[in-house]
């Protein structure tokens, strides 16, 4: 298994595009929420991290040069970036823009050679680089990739899983976040070997139902296959049939809107945004029309899209037609929260307080149902379909 990951993807992808900007510090993002989302090296020498405020960023780095995203380049380039793992193996999976596995076992050519053969074809090509993995399983190569950022090429041998994880804090094993480590390290666990000396059913003290999952990580055991996609990227879709063709526009644009409460707390719970949305129809005689909108930077929140979803569905209905299902689809997954986790000017305080709506709703629903909160588009759904007679039919 390889896992391979670009290094200061969305910096790395501007200074790839204008020599320029090569050897210098550059970082993207801020200008609009007032917050770094990615930082060349050289800009990290000067302490600048993601996330970080655009203006502390500026005091650290006097000339840094601050972009603004350009997401439809960075997509461009994620699917270059891939199509060097896809020349050798359709057994590709592309976990986020700029991060994948590929289980290489199938090809003819020593692992490590096609795994250096990718990389070098990249850098090469599209002037970035990629920090590369190869172990047992997706575990092991996720974390050798990442362990010695930027450009790394780490092998792990079979056998020695063991000795390569143990020392390593706890934090690398996958659903450790910041908070479960902190409980972890306060239980005398900081290192994945003191997990995976602590039998399961003390660790289910800390962690809950993930015990058994994350004590099998600590034993280097990891069982997950690569899940090849036929599309470019994972996505989240939803769809409805209607048991009578649907002619009413508010209805219809609320279904959408439940869809992406739906859809987004999904997102959510991942730990992702999304960019594009697609919202299809199906016409009574089972013919098809979608339209497909990329928001300006990922969002992980519903508020963020309601006002499109009406717009597309007006564009994506393009017959006069009666529908029988109307659906919605987010892809172009992201890693992380966009935006700002530390809010600085209004905008930004509006934001980060409907995302702790967001949160909260999502908690509340988990615990006691999805009808525990009802917002606008809820409650026009609940009085039920229209009555979809033609005016004039009727008794
Ligand atoms: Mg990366």
């Amino acid at each position: 298994m390889t896992h391979l990951d670009a290094d200061a993807f969305f910096a790395a992808v501007e200074q790839a595009a204008d020599p320029r900007l090569r050897g210098k510090p550059v970082a993207v993002g801020g200008e609009r929420r007032g917050i770094i989302a990615s930082a060349s090296y050289e800009a990290r020498r000067f302490g600048v991290y993601t996330p970080m405020p655009s203006v502390r960023a500026r005091q650290l780095c006097p000339h840094l040069i601050l972009l603004p995203g350009d997401f439809d380049k960075y997509e461009q380039f994620s699917r270059w970036m891939f199509s060097y793992a896809y020349d050798f193996t359709p057994n590709v999976e592309i976990t986020s823009i700029d991060e994948g596995y590929c289980d290489l076992r199938g090809v003819r050519r020593p692992v490590i050679e096609v795994a250096r053969t990718i990389r070098d074809a990249i850098r090469q090509a599209l002037k970035i680089t990629v920090s590369e993995g190869i172990g047992a399983n997706k575990l092991v190569s996720q974390i050798a990739s990442k362990l010695e950022k930027p450009a790394a090429f780490k092998f792990v041998p079979s056998g020695e899983e063991i000795a390569f994880l143990h020392p390593l804090p706890n934090r690398w094993l996958p659903g450790i976040g910041p908070k479960t480590a902190a409980r972890l390290n306060a239980a005398g666990l900081a290192l994945i070997r003191h997990i995976a000396e602590t039998p399961v059913e003390w660790l289910s003290l800390v962690l809950g139902r993930a015990a058994p999952q994350i004590h099998r990580f600590a034993h280097g055991l990891d069982d997950r296959p690569v899940v090849p996609a036929s599309e470019p990227a994972k996505s989240y879709s939803q769809q409805e049939t209607f048991p009578q063709d649907q002619t009413d526009e508010p209805f219809l644009e609320a279904t959408l809107r439940r869809m992406a409460d739906h859809l987004f707390a999904q997102v959510r719970a991942d730990g992702r945004s999304v960019r594009t949305l697609t919202v299809k129809v199906r016409y009574n005689d089972r013919t098809e029309d979608q339209v497909s909108e990329s928001l300006v930077e990922p969002t992980d929140l519903e508020t963020d899209v309601y006002g499109r979803l009406g717009l597309m569905l007006r564009r994506a209905w393009r017959r006069r037609v009666s529908l029988r299902l109307v659906a919605l689809k987010l892809s172009n997954l992201y890693d992380g929260r966009f935006g700002a986790e530390l809010p600085l000017d209004r905008s930004a305080q509006q934001r980060e307080a409907r995302r702790r709506l967001a949160d909260v709703v999502d908690r509340l629903r988990a615990e006691r149902g999805r009808d525990v909160v009802m917002r606008g588009h809820d409650l026009l759904l609940r009085q039920g379909a229209p009555d979809p007679t033609p005016r004039g039919l009727g008794p």
